[in-house]
């Protein structure tokens, strides 16, 4: 079988060539700063607007710079020099976060209508941009057992508010600087992501962690409930990280997919109450179930559908949800160790 095209098989990339890596102080950005790291490559700009100390994941050797790149002359900085460019930087977390920050999220449009213009200005061989599921149309998510989404589905557009449109928008800004200006932009939709160094309390921490936490807390505190969000039945797929970094440098490294959105996500869909039930099993534990009606519930239900990324690429992400998940537990049981001992962990507040 041919060799998959990935950066460190690159016949043009070369191991000291400058990469950029945006939202690098974040959960997918830092573990694809370790991983270009990790391959050898020699010169990497991790830039996040958060203070270094702040940074879920400090790789050795590599620049890591805090710069707001919603500023215009921070992206051109931030550019400069480089081959090729990674923008997972943007203002996020899970459904309680962009349901009701949809400035915040709406103003992320400005990190990559900047940083692209920079790109292209500074001769940027390749641009990556961190799409979402949630820039699907929203009419197709309304029941829990909804077919999965192939790409062709975010049009007619309906996105979810806020975080989905400038997400929406955002893709058509690489599409366009390909097909007018022959920028080379790679698009990935990610669906759901977990893993280890993301966050897990305070606010923005999304569905697996979230659930972790909470079975973490009733063991500790001896209590025997779990509030879960909504009614339960909800359905997501949730793709473990290190299926996510492999797949942005898939998409990133095949010319096939220039300027063409492509899912990235895992195809096992679970309802909300069978992820709580598989993390209860992780944890060695059965707890009471407390609905809260009023909490953000997000769309019915969303799967991704990977006819296209088999096809295109050969590959899918495989990572099986328990096995993750309990990765997931253990570090995140971890953390919840090091927080009562005055240790510093991966937290963000809003
Ligand atoms: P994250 O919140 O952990 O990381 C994003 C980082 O971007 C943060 O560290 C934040 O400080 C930084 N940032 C925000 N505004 C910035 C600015 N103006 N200048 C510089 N840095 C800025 O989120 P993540 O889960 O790592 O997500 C990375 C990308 O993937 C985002 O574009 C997100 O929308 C997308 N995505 C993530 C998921 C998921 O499940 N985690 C799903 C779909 C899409």
């Amino acid at each position: 079988m041919n060799k998959p095209q990935i950066a460190g098989n690159s016949p043009t990339l070369k191991k000291d060539d400058l990469i950029v890596i945006t939202g690098a102080g974040g959960f997918i950005a830092g573990a694809l700063t370790r991983y270009f790291h990790d391959q050898g490559f020699t010169r990497i700009r991790a830039i996040d607007k958060k203070p270094l100390p702040e940074w879920y994941q400090r790789v050795p050797d590599v620049e890591s710079l805090s710069m707001d790149l919603s500023e215009k002359d921070h992206c051109i900085w931030a550019c400069e020099g480089a081959v090729e460019v990674y923008n997972l930087a943007a203002d996020m977390g899970g459904m309680g976060f962009i349901e009701r920050f949809r400035i915040a999220c709406l103003r992320s449009i400005l990190i990559n209508t900047h940083l692209l213009e920079a790109a292209y200005r500074a001769g940027v061989e390749r641009y990556f941009y961190s799409s979402s599921a949630c820039a699907y149309n929203t009419e197709l998510q309304k029941d829990p057992q909804a077919r999965a989404l192939k790409e062709s589905d975010a049009y007619p557009a309906m996105a979810e508010r806020g975080y989905g449109w400038e997400k929406l928008l955002s893709e058509m800004f690489c599409q366009e600087y390909w097909a007018e200006r022959g920028l080379k932009t790679f698009i990935a939709r990610f669906h759901n992501v977990y893993g280890p160094y993301g966050t897990w309390d305070g606010g923005r921490e999304k569905a697996p962690a979230a659930i972790c936490r909470k079975v973490i807390e009733a063991k500790t505190a001896d209590q025997h409930e779990i509030v879960i969000w909504s009614d339960g039945t909800q359905t997501r797929s949730f793709m473990y990280i290190d299926d996510c970094i492999t797949g942005i440098d898939r998409i990133m490294h095949c010319d096939e997919l220039i300027a063409t959105p492509l899912n990235l996500g895992s195809n096992v869909l679970i309802s909300i109450n069978d992820l709580v039930s598989l993390v209860e099993e992780i944890g060695g534990v059965k707890l009471e179930r407390q609905y809260d009606l009023g909490a953000p519930r997000g769309v019915a239900g969303r799967n991704s559908d990977n006819a296209m990324i088999k096809t295109v690429l050969n590959w899918e992400p495989s990572t099986p949800l328990r096995e993750g998940l309990a990765r997931v537990y253990a570090w995140i049981e971890q953390q919840y160790a090091d927080r009562k001992a005055g240790r510093r962990t991966v937290t963000d507040h809003f």
